[in-house]
């Protein structure tokens, strides 16, 4: 399939993920530019409608991208500075980026070995009284053991937040991601498991941390008379009880997001049917291993996260990409970023997600993927290890 720019023997260029989108998809749009609302109109209302058809019922406030949405999240947390946040590192560094825009510290806590998602323990062993939010990640669409993480959180007096970035439409002991912790976010980029271009969501059952979230959105402005300190200013009146900014994801946008979600759930089989494929071929291969599943978990899954062992990741990234096959390294464990180390961050915090970070490899994987692709893919590996 034509992606983008073919490779000199022909082949295209196959990158790591890519949207879907349909002609039905750009009919939805094309009416939104064609109608009196460009940004916040209807289809907003109903883009959070639509998302909570997939949440168990659980409210959205939809914002401009994922890293908009862990922004509001954490200021619907009320985390000020030198409020405590347990994060995985095993993630994007947004998760914990937003939180120290907040003023919070973030205390990293270590993964599980093979799944890559924040330990139990771990997260148990780095809780404070000072800890506001333990935020866990979906890692690879995979969900994160989100009831004893809640436990966890609520024992010290915290909040679950899930960073499902990556696992809109999984579930975990039969509940859709969404429905399960205090804040779920959403991302919409468009590698991700639905898009609106750029685009995010936070979820919420608290209809306190609903209303701060939806504030923080919009400024911080208060319309609701009963809520104004000055009320009898006028019918132009509002105010600004608490700061916050503009992340308000347009009409435009958000018509994309709801017709995308229409297909979610065929997005999801043909992920798995990917991923299964991926596994099968992989399982009997010398020098990797294949990313396991827990019981009880369905996952979305957005990554296919090989592990490469004996040193050979970055062997097999350069063989991959030499062959047009856009291979993708998720992630760098956060701390190990400059702007953690700058803040004393070193090295060795979390063995597990160092050594995850050290083996893993991302494989290609999107919906309209073809069976003749991935197994270009699984030709790419096996040449690589001789198998
Ligand atoms: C993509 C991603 C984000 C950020 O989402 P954007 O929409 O790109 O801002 C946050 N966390 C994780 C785990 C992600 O994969």
């Amino acid at each position: 399939m034509n992606w983008s720019s073919n490779m000199p023997d022909g082949n295209a260029f196959l990158p790591y993920g890519r949207q879907s989108v349909t002609d039905e998809d750009i009919a939805a749009v094309t009416e939104v530019l064609r109608g009196d609302w460009l940004t916040t109109g209807p289809a907003v209302t109903r883009f959070e409608a639509d998302l909570a058809e997939h949440t168990g019922g659980v409210p959205a406030v939809v914002v401009t991208s994922g890293t908009a949405a862990l922004h509001v999240a954490y200021a619907a947390a009320a985390i000020k500075p030198g409020d405590e946040v347990v994060a995985s590192p095993m993630t994007f560094v947004a998760t914990a980026a937003t939180a120290a825009l907040h003023g919070a510290k973030v205390v990293f806590a270590d993964v599980e070995p093979d799944t890559g998602n924040l330990a139990v323990d771990a997260a148990a062993a780095a809780v404070t009284e000072r800890t506001k939010v333990v935020a866990a990640v979906d890692y690879a669409g995979h969900p994160a053991e989100l009831d004893a993480l809640a436990d966890v959180a609520h024992s010290a007096g915290a909040l679950l937040l899930e960073d499902a970035a990556h696992s809109i439409g999984g579930t975990w002991l039969g509940r859709p991601v969404g429905s399960i912790a205090d804040l779920t976010t959403f991302s919409f980029f468009p590698t991700k498991n639905l898009t609106t271009a750029e685009g995010g969501a936070v979820v919420t059952a608290s209809p306190e941390l609903l209303a701060r979230a939806q504030g923080f959105r919009n400024h911080g402005l208060v319309r609701d008379k009963a809520r104004q300190r000055t009320p009898d200013e006028g019918g132009w009146h509002q105010e600004v009880h608490e700061f916050g900014l503009n992340y308000r994801l347009p009409d435009v946008l958000c018509a994309l997001g709801s017709s995308q979600l229409k297909r979610l759930a065929e997005f999801k089989k043909r992920r798995a049917e990917i991923h299964a494929r991926y596994n099968a071929a992989l399982a009997g291969v010398d020098g990797v291993l294949t990313p396991p599943s827990r019981e009880g978990a369905d996952p979305a899954w957005h990554l296919y996260p090989l592990r490469v062992l004996e040193g050979r990741r970055r062997a097999l990234f350069d063989h991959l990409r030499g062959l047009g096959i856009g291979v993708q390294v998720n992630y760098i464990p956060a701390y190990w970023h400059p702007v953690f180390e700058d803040l004393g961050y070193r090295r060795g915090l979390c063995p597990n997600a160092e050594a995850y970070y050290e083996q893993e490899l991302s494989l290609p994987l999107f919906p309209a993927l073809t069976d003749i692709d991935v197994d270009r893919v699984l030709d790419g590996v096996r040449g690589f290890f001789g198998a």
